[in-house]
């Protein structure tokens, strides 16, 4: 971790497939959008774009455009409320967004994800197809969560996350997460003075999560534990995430030309495989299967298949090829992955040699409860 300036905290400029987050706080003034930044980022993406960066645009700020537009002073508690606020507002959103691209030649385009979306391997490869396409015509995707239909079971909850899903689904090389701060500090820079920017780490350094506070702010939904959280999710696929303040004059344009400006936040570990990363990104598991302490040794380096015999405890209703967690007997997640059988047939089998399956069910579907081709490990406690 590194809280001086060095060229190693630069951005390269030869990478040219970008996620851009842009959050609530930012995009909105007292008096609804707040015109004047979208046209300063516009006229950036308008830059990169014709520079040949590939950019994808994740935009908060439907909630909050459409409590300006309803007059709502306080933001509502009912869902219903937040998601007629949200169609109101996304309307504004994109028209200032296309607006301002229209004036440099260029197209954008609407699209609106949920969870759900993501989680559904058929709609996840039309997205990543989708996506790909507009790309190559040179549009500008404005994605946000689809949040007029989304509940808790089916929604992401925050950008910063989508936009890490996004950065997965593309393969970007920068996740740039547009915020109101400078960036990450090593404390809290409002309650101590002497709090200093980090500008480079590991995404995956646990010590960033405990110096990251939760967020105070009204409109915004994710605090910077949040953004470490979209760094460490965005690394799946080896895209590295930068934190700046999107109020910095050309910051877009700058990242662009490698100057190093707010926090960045590298990918260092293996990318996942195509097929390995839509699992990891899988944020709804419907149970677990809990291990012994020889199959948690051989998982110590690495994902390895999850035979019956390893597994002391079988918690939650699922059913053959959803998702489980495998956890230690502490509790702790080692690993994820699509699971072999039920959990009534898993009962039957825990701690069962692989060649007694037939004899507990009467017949045999694999002899492991979860394949290692099927399985992603669970890293540090954040992935
Ligand atoms: N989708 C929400 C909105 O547009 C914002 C969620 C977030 O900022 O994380 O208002």
């Amino acid at each position: 971790m590194q809280t001086t300036g060095s060229d190693d905290a630069g951005n390269s400029p030869t990478k040219k497939r970008w996620v851009v987050k842009i959050g609530s706080a930012l995009i909105t003034a007292d008096n609804g959008l707040h015109l004047d930044n979208i046209h300063q980022w516009s006229r950036q993406f308008a830059a990169l774009m014709n520079d040949g960066v590939e950019l994808v645009l994740v935009s908060s700020g439907s909630i909050a455009e459409g409590m300006h537009r309803l007059k709502w002073f306080e933001r509502p508690t009912a869902v219903h409320e937040l998601q007629a606020a949200a169609a109101v507002g996304q309307m504004g959103l994109v028209r200032a967004y296309e607006s301002e691209l229209q004036a440099h030649g260029l197209n954008t385009a609407q699209i609106l994800l949920t969870h759900d979306d993501l989680s559904n391997r058929q709609r996840y490869l039309n997205a990543k197809t989708t996506l790909a396409t507009l790309l190559k015509l040179h549009v500008l995707p404005v994605i946000n969560e689809n949040d007029t239909v989304t509940t808790d079971e089916i929604k992401v909850g925050d950008n910063d996350n989508l936009a890490a899903l996004v950065a997965n689904l593309i393969s970007a090389d920068q996740l740039i997460i547009l915020t109101d701060q400078n960036g990450l500090y090593d404390q809290d820079p409002v309650k101590n003075p002497t709090a200093t920017l980090i500008k480079q780490a590991d995404a995956g350094d646990p010590k960033l999560f405990e110096m990251a506070g939760p967020s105070n702010n009204r409109l915004a939904t994710g605090g910077m534990q949040t953004k470490i959280l979209a760094a460490v999710r965005a690394a799946r696929s080896g895209t590295d995430t930068v934190i700046a303040s999107g109020r910095e004059p050309d910051v877009l344009l700058r990242l662009h030309s490698g100057e190093a400006i707010g926090t960045k936040l590298t990918a260092t570990h293996k990318k996942l495989v195509a097929h390995k990363m839509w699992l990891a990104n899988q944020l709804k598991v419907t149970g677990s299967l809990q291990i012994d302490s020889g199959a948690l040794e051989k998982m110590r380096d690495g994902v390895c298949s999850l035979l019956p015999v390893g597994v002391t405890g079988v918690e939650g209703q699922f059913r053959r090829g959803e998702l489980v967690s495998i956890c230690s007997a502490e509790g702790d997640e080692i690993a994820r992955g699509l699971v072999n059988y039920s959990a009534t047939e898993a009962t039957l089998l825990a701690g069962c040699k692989s060649d007694k399956i037939l004899e507990r069910l009467g017949y045999v579907n694999e002899p492991e409860l979860v394949n290692r081709d099927n399985m992603v490990a669970v890293n540090a406690r954040h992935h």
